[in-house]
C-alpha cells in the first residue's frame, strides 16, 4: 500500500487570471511544507499559464479540468492534451458531474478522455457518484459499478499507473450536504472492491481515492480519518484562502 493524502481544489468557473495569480499567492505562502501529502488546483483553462508560473517551486501542482477526448486538429473551441503538457499542467480532471449532467458527456467520451489523458502522461482524477434519486432507490452502488466499468474499460494495469478516482456523491456537490463519514467510506470500499476486480487487487489497495462533496474545514478531518478516503476534492471552500488552508491542514493533520 502507497497511498499518499492528495488535497485537490476545484474552482470550477471561477476567478479571473489575476484572481488566481493572487490565491495561488497567498496559498504558497501560508501552505504547510508537509511532504507527505499533495494539493492540486483545477483552474479555468485561462487561469492555467499564470498558474504555473506562480506555483513553480512549491507543493502545488496544477490541473485542468478538462480536456478534449483527441490530439489536436478541427475541433474549434476545445484544447487538448499537447497543449495543456506544454504549458506546464500534471493533472486533468474527468467525468465531473457537472460535466456528465450539464454538458451531455457519455460514459463512451469519458473513456476516451481518459485514453487520451494517460496517453499524454498527464494524470487523470476520475470523478464518478450516484445522485439523489439513485440514492434514494438504492442502487448506488450499482450506478458506481457502471460508471468505473465503462471509464475504465480496455485499459491495463500499468497504463492506470497514475490514476486518481474521486467518489463524488452528486446530492453532495455544492450543496452544503456532505456525506456523512460511514457513507463515504461504505462508497470508497465499494470501489476500492471493483477497482480490485476490474484491474488488480494490489492496484486497487495502492490507488488514492478522494471523497468530493460539500468538504468544508470542520467536516473534512472525520472524513479522512476514515481509512479507504485518501483525500478530498473541494470546490466552494476552496475559493478562499483561509477555508482551503483550513482544509488541507485539517484534512491533512487527520490522516497522521
Ligand atoms: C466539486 O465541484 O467537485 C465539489 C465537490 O464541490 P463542493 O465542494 O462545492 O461541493
Amino acid at each position: 500500500m502507497n497511498r499518499l493524502p492528495l488535497i485537490v481544489a476545484n474552482w470550477k468557473m471561477n476567478k479571473t487570471h489575476k484572481d488566481a495569480q493572487k490565491l495561488i499567492l497567498d496559498l504558497k505562502n501560508s501552505i504547510p511544507a508537509n511532504r507527505l501529502g499533495s494539493v492540486v488546483l483545477a483552474l479555468p483553462y485561462t487561469s492555467l499559464p499564470i498558474a504555473v508560473e506562480t506555483a513553480a517551486d512549491s507543493l502545488l501542482e496544477i490541473a485542468a479540468q478538462n480536456v478534449f477526448k483527441a490530439g489536436d486538429g478541427a475541433y474549434t473551441g476545445e484544447v487538448s492534451t499537447n497543449m495543456l503538457v506544454a504549458l506546464g499542467v500534471k493533472w486533468v480532471l474527468v467525468g465531473h458531474s457537472e460535466r456528465r449532467t450539464t454538458f451531455h458527456e457519455t460514459e463512451e467520451q469519458i473513456n476516451k478522455k481518459l485514453k487520451t489523458i494517460l496517453t499524454s502522461g498527464l494524470k487523470p482524477i476520475l470523478c464518478v457518484g450516484e445522485d439523489s434519486m439513485e440514492r434514494d432507490l438504492g442502487v448506488t452502488f450499482k450506478v458506481l459499478a457502471r460508471q468505473l466499468g465503462s471509464a475504465l474499460e480496455g485499459f491495463s494495469e500499468t497504463e492506470l499507473a497514475s490514476l486518481v478516482l474521486a467518489y463524488e456523491p452528486v446530492w453532495a456537490i455544492g450543496t452544503g450536504v456532505n456525506a456523512t463519514s460511514e457513507q463515504a467510506q461504505e462508497a470508497h470500499i465499494f470501489l476500492r472492491e471493483t477497482v480490485g476486480e476490474l484491474v488488480g487487487k494490489e492496484f486497487a489497495q495502492s490507488l488514492d481515492i478522494l471523497y468530493g462533496g460539500s468538504v468544508k474545514p470542520d467536516n473534512v478531518a472525520a472524513l479522512l480519518a476514515q481509512p479507504d478516503i485518501d483525500g478530498a476534492l473541494v470546490g466552494g471552500a476552496s475559493l478562499e484562502s483561509a477555508s482551503f488552508i483550513n482544509v488541507i491542514k485539517n484534512g491533512l493533520a487527520s490522516k497522521y
